[in-house]
């Protein structure tokens, strides 16, 4: 999809972000109940952009009321055509201001404004435009089970649904919650990341301009403990919908318990990447590169193991090792910046500290792994030789510009490495062998298998895993079923 960008820097988004920042709560904008706010930095300079709201459980009562009445009032009842219009409608909106919500992702989030024009916005039109596609396509089976009666199943919206989003893709997993949830006839109350809650309250004042009624969409601003904890312990919420850490993860499942409450969780990753030795080397080491350096690293499904036979290992060290280095590290609003900094001061330290365990561990760092930058939080892309399978670096998510190398065998030796992990999102594998492929796009234990490619995921397809990767998955029709449950009805023919 094409996006028309045509932003002079600071035009827009000066005046939105002079105001405090309020939440939205039954389509209005409101200050905390505390009065309470906290401060957005901008990663790449470290200074403060906008003053948020923080909210607290009262907020989050007041929230989930408004989402209660907004299910039962106009959303559910709705025609589902025209909750197809209004979600269409909104998604044009985004397009019409892609410029400024390219820019406010990129202050807050730090991300490369290329990567944000090319992945992050397009995939939020193209999730919103899908899923909008599919508001009045939900439905039923007439179902034969007797001659004297008619049985058939409706599915109905689960109800309020809170939907909690990390830091790493606030825009665009921020949509593949709200999309489906929306579509299905659900509302939903929106928690981002407390370092990245700007585009969500931009673009919820834009959802509210295409006619979502108020309530149907409330977004509170705040921290995880406070704010996110609330609304998974919540009764009057049917579901959560989480990204995030596995941590927090394991956490909500056992809030949710208090009521039942449904849930899917996307959580961490340590996908291995493969390369064969009769792969094509040079398409495998760049894709390997961007598989890691895409986002800094920040992603959950970062090839951040790569696999490499070992006739080939040193050819691919050394041309991750190239790619690293050319790597353009500086202002996201540059457009010719490749690699932004990390999200906050305190993800960098994590990281910095996984690069001296990697030392420590009798790795080789061939490259990188210092900061960037006296201001920023940039951080040099990271290449680790000589990393065995059981270091740290190749077990645990860095979740940085950190990727290590393994060397391995034969195939037997290369797949118990990489499902040998605790996650099992997604995993790559670069062969000519067309049977090697097939084989272990079988076997590996991945959500997502990418042959002779890596990276791409698209709404269409499922999106999940399982282990510590979590539970239930995203997108396509699989999500559709997350935010809908199924009803039989039974009506006797012979009275
Ligand atoms: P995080 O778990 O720290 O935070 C995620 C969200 O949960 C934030 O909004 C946070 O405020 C909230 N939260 C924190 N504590 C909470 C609590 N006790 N109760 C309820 N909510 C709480 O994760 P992060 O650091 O923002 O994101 C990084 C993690 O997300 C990584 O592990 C990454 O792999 C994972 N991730 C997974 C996917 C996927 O699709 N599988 C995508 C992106 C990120």
């Amino acid at each position: 999809m094409s996006i028309a960008y045509d932003y002079e820097r600071g035009s827009r988004t000066t005046s939105y972000l002079t105001k405090p920042l309020q939440l939205l709560i039954g389509g209005r904008h409101v200050p905390s109940v505390s009065g309470r706010t906290f401060t957005s930095l901008n990663p790449a300079t470290e200074q403060a952009i906008a003053t948020v709201a923080e909210g607290n459980a009262e907020d989050v009562d007041f929230a989930v009321a408004a989402a209660r009445k907004a299910f039962e009032g106009p959303w559910r009842t709705m025609r589902a055509a025209e909750r197809g219009t209004i979600l269409l409608k909104w998604a044009q909106l985004l397009r019409d201001h892609a410029d400024e919500i390219i820019e406010l992702e990129s202050l807050d989030a730090g991300k490369p404004v290329s990567a944000i024009l090319r992945q992050d916005l397009p995939a939020a039109i193209d999730t919103l435009t899908y899923y909008a596609g599919w508001a009045d396509k939900i439905s039923g089976e007439v179902v034969s089970t007797r001659d004297d009666a008619l049985t058939y199943t409706v599915r109905e919206p689960v109800g309020v649904v809170a939907a909690i989003v990390p830091w790493n893709f606030p825009l665009m997993i921020g949509m593949w919650k709200l999309a489906p949830a929306l579509a299905c006839g659900c509302t939903v109350v929106m928690k981002p990341a407390e370092l990245t809650s700007i585009s969500a309250l931009r673009i919820g004042e834009l959802a509210l301009e295409a006619g979502l009624p108020p309530g149907v969409l409330n977004i509170v601003t705040g921290p995880g403990r406070t704010v996110g904890e609330a609304l998974v312990n919540h009764p009057d919420v049917d579901k959560v919908t989480f990204t995030g850490s596995p941590g927090v993860g394991r956490g909500i499942m056992k809030g949710a318990a208090g009521n039942f409450k449904r849930v899917s969780l996307e959580l961490g990753g340590k996908s291995a990447n493969i390369i064969f030795d009769d792969a094509n080397i040079e398409a495998a080491s760049k894709a390997a590169a961007s598989g890691i350096f895409f986002n800094t690293g920040q992603v959950c499904s970062a090839g951040s193991r790569v696999l490499v036979q070992e006739r080939v290992y040193d050819e691919v060290v050394e041309r991750l090792t190239e790619r690293a280095r050319a790597l353009r590290i500086g202002d996201p609003l540059d457009r010719a910046t490749s690699l932004g900094p990390v999200i906050s001061e305190r993800q960098m330290k994590s990281i910095l500290d996984y690069v001296d365990i990697g030392r420590n561990e009798g790795a080789t760092l061939v490259t990188g792994g210092q900061r960037a930058a006296a201001r920023g939080y940039f951080i040099s892309p990271a290449v680790f030789a000589g990393v065995t399978h059981d270091m740290r670096i190749s077990q645990e998510e860095i979740f940085g510009p950190v990727v290590s190398v393994i060397k391995f065998k034969d195939e037997a030796d290369a797949l118990r490495m990489a499902n040998g992990t605790a996650y099992s999102l997604a995993a790559g594998v670069w062969s000519s062998d067309f049977g090697r492929v097939q084989r272990f796009a079988k076997r590996l234990r991945a959500g997502t298998v990418w042959i002779n490619t890596y990276g791409y995921t698209d709404v269409r397809l499922p999106w999940g895993g399982d282990r510590d990767s979590g539970l239930g998955r995203e997108h396509g029709t699989a999500a559709l079923a997350n935010f809908t449950e199924p009803k039989a009805v039974w009506m006797n023919l012979a009275v």
